[in-house]
């Protein structure tokens, strides 16, 4: 062995790994520059806006009391929005801070999804659309995850094929079998995604051209919330989407392990 040889080694190795943190904590800071930069624009298109409403409502020349209405109209739908958008960002970092972790119990996910399809069915009558629980496996199947989070998820998801949805059409929630786990689908037939987008869906602030201009009220952190909540489960969440045609959101649950059989003799203690 050739001792200088291997020092030589050694700090090449030495620099390699410094050099890739030092990589890491640029690019997390990139990260957390985009991310601020991000949040600064999103909360200031509400407020642009509400500013303005007020600011025509101020006014000496302004008379017109309708008018005055749906400018108030208006600006109180910003507001929803900034509020939107604050209880959004306090979910994702509480996740991402570990604040909140995952806590597992078993329960039945047909009656999960049934109570979310519950709560939102006066949503899916103002945008005309059919709220269905289309393929149910086994009523009884139990899952082990955590019953609030995925609640979030559901509402999350179920709530998307509302917004970008057909007004007249339907989204379906489907339940399939994959021997340990489940699989929970939701189908939309409204704009669909395009292709070029899917890799980014589930990115932060990332809402598509096509939502963006339809003013469809939103903060772009609704799938990201889904993704963390999903992965923290080490669970898998995909997407299968047509322009156009329609989306469909998948995401899988792991099943709980049954109870053993009770024996059906009583086992005497040794
Ligand atoms: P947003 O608050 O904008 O709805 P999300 O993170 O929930 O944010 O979704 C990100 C973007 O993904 C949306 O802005 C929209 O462009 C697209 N998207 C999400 N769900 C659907 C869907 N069911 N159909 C079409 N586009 C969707």
């Amino acid at each position: 062995a050739d001792p200088i040889n291997d020092v030589e080694k050694e700090v090449k190795e030495w620099a390699r790994a410094k050099k890739t943190e030092v990589d890491d904590l640029r690019k997390q800071e990139k990260f957390r520059r985009e991310f601020l930069s991000n949040i600064s624009h999103e909360f200031k298109t509400p407020l642009f806006a509400i500013q303005g409403y007020i600011e025509a409502i101020q006014d000496d020349e302004f008379e017109d009391i309708d008018m005055a209405r749906q400018f108030l109209e208006k600006a109180s739908k910003n507001v929803d929005r900034l509020s939107y958008l604050i209880s959004d960002l306090d979910a994702i970092s509480k996740l991402e801070s570990g604040e909140v972790p995952i806590q597992y119990t078993k329960f039945k996910i047909n009656d999960l999804i049934k109570e979310v399809l519950d709560s939102l069915e006066m949503k899916a009558q103002q945008h005309q659309i059919k709220l269905v629980f289309k393929q149910k496996y086994d009523e009884n199947v139990m899952v082990t995850a955590d019953r609030g989070k995925i609640n979030q998820v559901l509402v999350n998801l179920i709530d998307n094929s509302l917004k970008y949805g057909n007004k007249g059409g339907q989204t379906a929630v489907s339940l399939f079998n994959l021997h340990d786990q489940v699989l929970i689908e939701i189908t939309d037939d409204g704009i669909g995604i395009e292709e070029k987008y899917l890799p980014r869906l589930f990115e932060r602030f990332f809402r598509t051209e096509q939502s963006r201009s339809r003013q469809i009220g939103g903060s772009g952190l609704g799938l990201a919330i889904v993704k963390h909540i999903i992965e923290a489960h080490e669970q898998t969440i995909n997407v299968r989407s047509t322009a156009g045609m329609g989306s469909t959101f998948g995401f899988t649950l792991q099943k709980a392990k049954q109870n053993p059989l009770p024996l059906p003799f009583p086992v005497m203690p040794a």
